[in-house]
């Protein structure tokens, strides 16, 4: 090659470079030889989780379950070797919930125990109580009118049988390669509709105004039925975590098919009598709630960080394996197998186990804005609860100084199913970097990258700020089906395989993150930031 040469094809990569493209990017194939056989010859992820499920349990934010979780997961990420393993608070959160003992029977015309559960924050019996129930349809502050004196000291059930059909199909649900090309292909993210937020807040007041209506009505206890069926129940809050909001009656969500049965006998105006014991508690000592953090300490380029997390709060009334023991065990999991390896990573390493993410990524959200960039803090108390992709414009961004050195946070937030691949979020200049990392992992079924955005979980946080957050594209399994914030969320419904292969993909994203010689590419800034 003559100098002449040399000379425009170094001219060329200098073109290439400044528009964006490099050459392919590395990949350490012999660490990732390491990393499997850490994982799959001595794999702790079962343990983690039968650890958080069965000896903790479930962890709704605010409950001393989750504080026992906090305590755990930082004293067990320790004891792997991990550096600087610490609790940070956020809040105030507000008040803890707790349940102690559950119990209810239909006693007459016939003996049975039924299946159920009590919502979140809301109030007990005081004591066993016994009533007859009643059937209402309020669906609408209009329908108070109808029932106003008529609902004292009975047991309400709220809504009509819904009809149930039998199972032809499988639940175990698994991509199919058709359905991972069709994932692949680019969708213009939905428009919010302007009636989204309305609608929003119409259905949160009309939910305060139920309680207070049955309070108030002096009805003994409100009975719902939930979706899905099987003995399958799907249970999230009925009262409120702040302080000052009134928690209800005590409330419950019964199986479907059990809800059917009192429900016909009633409107054979037949007399049906129930008992009900709810011992729950309220903790009101510390309203402030805390995530836990731990770090593998990087080297030339230590004080930048990349971040792996996964929220561990739950629902309660399973043991929130699939959401989200799962996606905290995968995390430390990748955590483990890269302190056992002992590798040096350039760029400091951190996990982070979110609380609150259940209520609208609380814990993630504080964190971004304690450590990476702020926006002034929202005084409309209902525009506070309201999901992030509701609230109004937020107003301008504060960058910290550490927002420049955050390479990129990997979340894994789907349930036990394995990793099929990536969203990139719209960040375009990742897909050659990911592309290159997925490789070597095409016989775990993990090679599919998108553009598309995907939302409901605490990559959003980081999202939101400029700041590149991932979450993987995970099998379904049977999260919407049998899992997802049900009764059934246990230990059993996790597939052992699906994790430890989440795990090896975690620890090889996050050390190729933390070892590439640029941070990962950013989107811009989103608008109003004052850096
Ligand atoms: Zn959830």
């Amino acid at each position: 090659m003559s100098l002449h040469m040399m000379g425009r094809v170094a001219l060329c990569w200098a073109c290439l470079l400044v528009s964006g493209w490099s050459a392919e990017e590395p990949v350490d194939w012999s660490l990732i030889t390491r990393i499997r056989q850490e994982e799959f010859m001595h794999s702790k992820v079962m343990e983690t989780l039968s650890q958080l499920c069965d000896a903790i349990g479930p962890r709704l934010t605010g409950s001393p379950q989750l504080k026992k979780a906090n305590e755990w997961t930082k004293d067990q990420l320790q004891s792997w070797g991990m550096s600087n393993a610490h609790l940070e608070s956020w809040g105030p959160f507000g008040r803890g919930w707790s349940l102690q003992h559950f119990s209810i029977h239909m006693l007459s015309p016939d003996a049975a125990p039924l299946i159920a559960f009590p919502k979140a924050w809301t109030e007990g019996t005081h004591g066993a109580i016994s009533a007859e129930a009643t059937k209402i349809n309020v669906q609408a502050e209009t329908d108070f009118d109808k029932y106003r004196g008529k609902l004292n000291g009975l047991i309400v059930l709220n809504g009509d049988a819904r009809e149930v059909k039998g199972h032809d199909q499988a639940e175990l649900r698994r991509y199919s390669e058709q359905q991972l090309g069709e994932l692949s292909l680019y969708a213009i993210p939905p428009r919010r509709r302007p009636e989204e937020r309305d609608e929003y807040v119409k259905r949160e007041r009309f939910q305060k105004a139920f309680r207070k209506f049955l309070v108030d009505e002096k009805a003994l206890a409100l009975v719902e039925p939930s979706p899905g069926d099987g003995g399958t129940i799907f249970v999230a809050k009925g009262g409120s975590y702040k302080p000052e909001e009134l928690a209800g009656v005590p409330s419950l969500v019964m199986a479907v098919e059990h809800y059917n049965r009192i429900v016909r006998l009633l409107d054979h105006k037949m007399k049906v009598q129930l008992e009900i014991d709810v011992r729950c508690s309220f903790h009101d000592a510390d309203l402030m709630a805390y995530n836990t953090l731990a770090e593998i300490p990087g080297t030339d380029k230590k004080d930048e960080v990349v971040m792996l997390g996964a929220h561990m709060d739950s629902w309660h009334s399973g043991t929130g394996a699939t959401d989200n023991a799962a996606g905290t065990a995968v995390t430390m999991e990748a955590m483990r197998i890269l302190r056992a390896l002992d590798v040096k990573p350039r760029r400091t390493i951190r996990i982070a186990l979110w609380t609150g993410e259940e209520q609208g990524l609380k814990g993630s959200r504080a964190y971004v804005s304690q450590h990476f960039a702020s926006r002034p803090e929202l005084t409309d108390p209902e525009e506070k609860e309201m999901p992030l992709s509701l609230q109004k414009e937020p107003g301008p961004l504060t960058l910290k100084p550490q927002h420049a050195e955050l390479s990129a946070y990997f979340n894994v937030d789907n349930g036990t199913g394995k990793i099929r691949g990536v969203y990139l979020q719209d960040n375009a200049a990742v897909h050659q970097i990911f592309e290159a990392w997925l490789k070597p992992f095409a016989d775990l079924g993990a090679s599919t990258l998108t553009m598309r955005n995907t939302g409901g979980t605490d990559h959003l946080s980081f999202d939101a700020v400029g700041l590149p957050g991932f979450q993987f594209i995970q099998d379904e399994v049977e999260y919407g089906s049998r899992t997802h914030h049900s009764n059934m969320d246990v230990y059993d419904r996790l597939q052992s395989d699906d994790l430890m292969k989440a795990s090896v993909i975690v620890a090889s994203f996050v050390y190729h993150t933390a070892t590439r010689d640029a941070l990962i590419p950013r989107k811009p800034i989103p608008q109003e930031a004052l850096p």
